[in-house]
């Protein structure tokens, strides 16, 4: 099938690429030219503008960093409604405020032009092996319609309700992720400043309740002081932002959530921003003056 795909960052390339691998016919687009070359490679016919790129596909999936970005892309000048045939789907798969997914839904539908909010889980790894989770919001039979076309690129396509439920769907997500990375820390900071390897800790406590995706993706990146992206703090600042505006509008106080927002403000302030989010574990590192490492 044809298909158009915009946003070709850390996430967007490696899925872009495997929808080539699935056969797809691909016309791409990112701001950054460089973001581009790896697919034009791999036979994508690159565009100059999102505009273009709606003129030339009936299906176009984004892959953006916020709400403003996927605002811009898609009713934008020459963004995707200004080149969009009526009954093109637009399937953003970005993590982004659900207020935002349903204002734009709202503008395509106006236009006939069918969306669905698609953020997924998992990763710079999951998305190279095509594996991710895909949280879908919005009208069943367009979910049916591009069901296919995300298992490309993920193991489990899940519809979570209408427009705008994959965000809030995807928002729990980021929420029980950082808060984990955040709890993770502070208990291995715990038991080494107590005098205990971490290795030994991980390796007692991994299989039990404390266990979990988390601890086991992060640990081994904090015990070997790794903090290459990955997920950036930048990006997990913009998740919590958007969990805390959602839980206030809704009246779902957030209290944990707002403390570790403010642990990665200071590491923000700090100039960590674009470290993978298991740099938490730094914060607690500049607290004690010690580092969780392996012995
Ligand atoms: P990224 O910053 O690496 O990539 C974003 C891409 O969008 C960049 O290539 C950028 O140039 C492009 N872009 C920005 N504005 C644009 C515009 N107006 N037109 C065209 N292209 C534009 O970010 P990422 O890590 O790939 O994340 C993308 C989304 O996926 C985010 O919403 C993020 O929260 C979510 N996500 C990321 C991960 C992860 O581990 N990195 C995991 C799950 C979800």
């Amino acid at each position: 099938m044809k298909i158009g795909f915009i946003g070709l960052g850390i996430m967007g390339k490696p899925m872009a690429l495997n929808l080539i691998t699935a056969g797809h016919e691909l016309t791409v687009f990112d701001i950054i030219e460089e973001n581009m070359n790896t697919l034009k490679e791999a036979g994508a016919v690159v565009a100059t503008s999102p505009k273009e790129v709606a003129a030339q596909n009936p299906l176009i999936l984004t892959m953006l960093p916020n709400s403003p970005h996927v605002k811009a892309v898609v009713l934008g000048e020459n963004g995707i409604l200004e080149g969009a045939a009526p009954k093109t789907t637009i399937v953003d798969m970005s993590s982004i405020a659900p207020l935002a997914s349903q204002e734009i839904a709202k503008t395509c539908a106006e236009k006939g032009v069918k969306f669905l909010d698609a953020p997924v889980s998992g990763g710079e790894p999951k998305a190279i092996d095509g594996t991710l989770s895909f949280m879908v919001g919005g009208d069943e039979n367009t979910f049916h319609e591009v069901k296919d076309i995300l298992s490309a690129m993920g193991a489990s396509v899940v519809l979570c309700g209408d427009i705008g439920a994959g965000n809030t769907t995807k928002l729990a997500n980021q929420v029980i992720v950082a808060l984990n990375i955040a709890a993770v820390s502070e208990a291995f900071m715990l038991s080494t400043k107590a005098g205990v390897d971490p290795a030994k800790v991980f390796d007692a406590i991994q299989g039990g309740l404390a266990g979990s995706t988390v601890m086991n993706a992060k640990i081994p990146m904090i015990t070997a002081g790794n903090f290459a992206p990955g997920f950036k703090i930048d990006l997990h600042i913009k998740d919590l932002a958007n969990a805390l505006d959602t839980g206030h509008e809704v009246g779902s106080p957030l209290p944990l959530t707002a403390s570790v927002m403010e642990i990665l403000q200071n590491l923000k302030a700090d100039g960590n921003g674009q470290c993978d989010h298991s740099a938490i574990a730094l914060y607690y590192e500049k607290l004690t003056g010690s580092n969780i490492r392996t012995s």
